[in-house]
């Protein structure tokens, strides 16, 4: 039997990754980018870090950045930030707009000692989370709300752009989401890989694409070589089509993220992901 390659212009997209941290390809930005764009991943958005990536190390048209972890202490894991307090805030997520980082990484909320993630503390109050958004939108940049908690339908209405996790978003919450366009990363491997897969997924999860919600793909804590996981996860635990996650991972990221496909970038899989998602995970050139 032959298998017909696919042509994907423009590659993948990550739109939740963390080029600064190892997550099994070595540590180092340079040793995430190889691995992701092994993996046929030509743009990604980094969803932030200790210190973030500085604007100016990036690769502007292929990738976007969050800057560094806003969260107060023990809002988050300990190495991976330096606190901010709730009356400080404000004045962090304007320092980071003005320094040009285009989206702001709020840890919105974060499971205390009982590793409960769908009880956690919630961070900071809605007040702030919406002055955050005003900040950031007059700055021109975005607000990505790390959320697990049932504080998600709340942050929504908050006004974040995106939200990242998302494990407790409901009927309702999708509904609010198209309204606003907020777009939705739901990391399903990752969370699958904590808290086991959730039941919820196959009713919100195709409910939010048949709304016009951008679903979006994103490695998380599967690593820069993870987005082919992460796609097949999406299909058979979130009851999406390959040819929804196969948009997620391309247009719909393209269009969320603002990164056009570039002149030249390709990426060729053995197969047609639009309807065998494993194809992504076969990557010819
Ligand atoms: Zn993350």
């Amino acid at each position: 039997m032959t298998t017909t390659p696919t042509t994907i212009p423009g590659g993948l997209v990550d739109a939740h990754a963390h080029l600064t941290l190892d997550l099994g390809a070595g540590p180092g930005v340079a040793a995430n980018r190889a691995a992701a764009r092994a993996a046929g991943v030509l743009a990604v958005r980094d969803a932030g870090s200790r210190h973030g990536i500085p604007p100016d190390e990036l690769d502007g048209a292929r990738e976007v950045a969050a800057g560094a972890f806003l969260a107060p202490a023990g809002g988050h894991l300990p190495h991976l930030l330096e606190p901010t307090p709730p009356a400080a805030l404000v004045d962090a997520a304007r320092a980071q707009v003005a320094a040009g980082v285009p989206w702001i990484k709020l840890m919105a909320d974060f499971p205390g000692p009982d590793h409960d993630w769908f009880a956690p503390a919630v961070n900071y109050d809605l007040e702030l989370v919406a002055e955050v958004v005003r900040v950031a939108h007059a700055g021109g940049a975005r607000v990505m709300a790390h959320v697990s908690g049932p504080v998600v339908g709340d942050l929504v209405a908050a006004g974040v752009d995106s939200i990242e996790h998302g494990p407790m978003v409901d009927e309702a919450v999708v509904e609010a989401m198209a309204e606003r366009g907020t777009a939705w990363v739901p990391t399903v491997a990752t969370i699958a890989r904590r808290t086991g897969p959730l039941e919820v997924w196959r009713r919100t999860l195709p409910r939010a694409v048949a709304l016009g919600v951008p679903v979006l793909v994103g490695t998380d804590e599967l690593g820069p070589a993870g987005v082919a996981a992460e796609a097949e996860a999406l299909v058979r635990l979130g009851g999406l089509s390959p040819a929804d996650v196969l948009h997620a991972a391309t247009e719909g990221a393209r269009a969320v993220l603002r990164l056009p496909a570039q002149d030249g970038d390709a990426v060729t899989f053995a197969g047609d992901p639009a309807a065998d998602v494993t194809s992504l995970a076969r990557v010819l050139r």
